[in-house]
């Protein structure tokens, strides 16, 4: 058995929840008593001998200028090559954007059984048996994989990222790299100064704020934190904020290290984007807002009063 990391990138840089996901495979081929190599597609400018860090031996690039931005079809196309040319048993995914279009293509591809959403190290004595979260977090399910190769795609978040004093070797890889199916015509940048999936921290807002008028006290907060700003669902149905910041069941699915409600209810709607969230701050005038059970820490407050004091102490304290 040998497992292979996806590492996810873009526009050069290594994207976070890849880190994790090179630390969940390293610690998997360790308890399976084999080494973990990374695939990364495309040009990187990152360093990618960090990985090593993570217990990475090897990292393979394949370069090529059709991998530079993700197309599911290929990327499909040329991470089953990879797989079957480097004979690995176990293929890692974190199950972000990337993740979760091009794994089931791949595992498709390679007739392997695939578990989304996992967040623990599968059991590998007799089975091997993967533990994952259903019904956005609510509950655990235990997936049994039986075919040769297997395919994790794993949660942010969910299984930390331990770091040790190590440098990877990098090898380039020839693979056949199929045409693109689609073609890039342009790229924005749709969030504000930290995109929303990759950003550590988030602040985010509520029908609780009344109007878009009021959304400064948001944004100082978010800029004093180097965050991301985020809304409910309301609020981008009623254009208040742009619908990309819409987190949820039906929006965006986030899993900062932090993440800060300002007069959000914690419908459960809205929980099913946020809940993996590290750690979950709440400030709601309502001290039987339901958002306070899922709260790792609550103020009960005018959000009026009480953002712009957390922003000066926040401020201050960086001073
Ligand atoms: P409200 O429920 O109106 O809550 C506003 C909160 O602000 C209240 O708790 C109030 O106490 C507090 N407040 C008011 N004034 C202040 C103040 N001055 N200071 C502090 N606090 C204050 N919602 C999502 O967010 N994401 C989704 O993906 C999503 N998907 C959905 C899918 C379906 C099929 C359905 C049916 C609903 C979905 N919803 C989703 C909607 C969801 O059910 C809730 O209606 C929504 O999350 C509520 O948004 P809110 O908390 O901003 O507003």
């Amino acid at each position: 058995m040998s497992v292979l990391i996806f590492i996810d990138q873009s526009e050069g840089h290594i994207k976070k929840a890849s880190f994790e996901a090179a630390a969940y495979g390293s610690a998997l081929a360790k308890q399976l008593n084999t080494t973990a190599n990374a695939l990364v597609l495309g040009t990187v400018s990152d360093n990618l001998a960090q990985l090593g860090n993570y217990g990475v031996s090897k990292v393979y690039q394949i370069q090529n200028d059709n991998l530079n931005h993700v197309d599911a079809l290929v990327y499909a196309k040329v991470i089953s090559g990879a797989v079957q040319q480097l004979n690995a048993s176990v293929l890692v995914f974190s199950h972000n954007q990337t993740g979760k279009a091009v794994a089931p293509s791949v595992a498709i591809q390679l007739k392997a059984g695939l578990v989304t959403g996992a967040c623990a190290l599968p059991t590998t004595d007799n089975d091997f048996v993967v533990k994952k979260t259903v019904f956005s977090g609510k509950a655990f399910a235990y997936v049994k994989i039986t075919s040769a190769i297997k395919v994790i795609t794993i949660n942010p978040n969910s299984f930390g990222m331990q770091t040790a004093e190590g440098s990877a070797t990098i090898e380039q890889l020839t693979v056949d790299v199929p045409a693109p199916s689609v073609k890039v015509v342009a790229t924005n940048k749709v969030s504000g100064e930290v995109p929303l999936t990759e950003a550590d921290i988030v602040v985010s807002g509520g029908r609780g704020l009344k109007g878009p008028e009021n959304w400064g006290i948001v944004e100082d907060l978010a800029h004093t934190l180097h965050a991301a700003t985020a809304c409910s669902r309301p609020v981008a149905d009623a254009h208040w904020r742009p619908h990309h910041e819409h987190v949820g069941q039906t929006g965006v699915q986030i899993a900062p290290n932090l993440y800060i409600a300002i007069g959000i209810s914690g419908a459960i709607q809205h929980l099913a984007g946020v809940n993996r969230s590290k750690t979950i701050v709440v400030i709601n005038k309502d001290p039987e807002a339901p958002f306070f059970k899922a709260a790792d820490y609550g103020i009960v407050g005018d959000a009026f009063e009480v953002v712009p004091k957390l922003t000066a102490a926040i401020k201050a304290m960086q001073n």
